[in-house]
């Protein structure tokens, strides 16, 4: 077995396919997928979940603070809400932090007495770039994504030092919004418990399943009752506990309450520790990366065989959303 892993980059995809119908070993199918996945597929173009939003504000939190602002370039009035001060506002301040609630990003400044709000919604970006160094993330991104700016460019942050801050977003549907100080704070009141934060302990865990009429994803995916897991880690989270997503809540036993808790939480920090699941770093021309869609395994799968136990993943619309299972795997 070992001769076949070891040359596998060797054989076509399609006597590997039959390898697999011989062998029936889902050690060699993994190797196998992820071998044709990283010519067809590497870079899945999914919306940016809090990961994705997590590896973007560590980006940003190593690069942007401390550089003057010396203009704003707004490339488009909506991003900013039409706020007619926005770019008054920033020149000639400086970034001081970047903190983040959900996937909402939320910066301070080193005089402005107030927050701008940035979510990158579908398809935001924010890229950094100096003289010798590019940094990006959110949507997925390409190579094309770092000439910049370019077409889906609407706001750029000029600092004084000849580096720039670019957002990005085809579909417009993402913002950059200043808001005072009050305002931030009852909208980050609104956020749920979230992995990674103090907040998310079992004891707070285990009673928000209580008196709920709704399925298991509708209620994960809600960002009142729990922030940051969005329709990949929902998806993943509920593989990994061995739990059907559209499974309604109160049919749910307390031991599969726990496996959601601890599931709910590693398959996040898993993801923000490899980078994402779109995240491409380009220290150079070629210094891409690998990153979480390697560690998918129902996600973006749909039609492969289950990496545990060789049945085909489903995928079908569930609470609005692309849901990805395994009917053997789950109960
Ligand atoms: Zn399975």
């Amino acid at each position: 077995m070992k001769y076949i892993i070891h040359s596998f980059d060797r054989l076509k995809a399609e006597s590997a396919a039959r390898l697999y119908e011989e062998t029936r070993d889902l050690e060699v199918l993994k190797i196998y997928w992820l071998a044709n996945k990283r010519k067809d597929v590497q870079n899945p173009a999914v919306m940016p979940e809090m990961p994705e939003v997590e590896v973007v504000r560590r980006q940003l939190e190593a690069h942007i603070l401390n550089r003057e602002i010396e203009s704003v370039e707004l490339l488009h009035p909506k991003i900013t809400r039409k706020n007619p001060e926005f770019k008054e506002a920033l020149v000639g301040d400086q970034f001081k932090a970047v903190s983040r609630i959900g996937k909402l990003l939320t910066f301070e400044f080193k005089d402005y007495h107030g927050f701008m709000l940035a979510h990158l919604k579908m398809t935001g970006q924010f890229i950094f770039v100096d003289e010798n160094q590019k940094f990006g993330g959110g949507h997925s991104l390409t190579e094309s994504d770092f000439e910049l700016p370019h077409k889906h460019t609407r706001v750029i942050f000029h600092f004084k030092d000849g580096s720039n801050l670019y957002f990005n977003d085809m579909r417009l549907f993402g913002y950059l919004q200043l808001v005072a100080p009050d305002e931030k704070e009852s909208i980050w009141n609104g956020y749920g418990i979230e992995p990674g934060r103090p907040n998310y302990t079992w004891e707070n865990f285990e009673p928000l399943f209580n008196k709920r009429k709704t399925t298991l994803k509708a209620l994960l995916l809600n960002q009142k009752v729990i922030s940051g897991l969005g329709n990949i880690y929902v998806d993943e989270a509920c593989f990994r506990s061995g739990v059907l997503p559209f499974r309604e809540v109160p049919t749910l036993t307390q031991l599969e309450k726990k496996e959601l808790f601890k599931h709910g939480s590693e398959v996040m920090m898993e993801s923000i520790k490899r980078g994402g699941t779109t995240f491409y770093s380009f220290l150079t021309a070629d210094g891409k990366k690998g990153n979480f869609s390697d560690e998918l395994e129902v996600f973006d799968r749909a039609g492969q065989p289950c990496y545990k136990c060789g049945n085909i993943i489903s995928k079908i619309k569930h609470a609005g959303r692309g849901t990805h299972f395994c009917s053997t795997c789950q109960k």
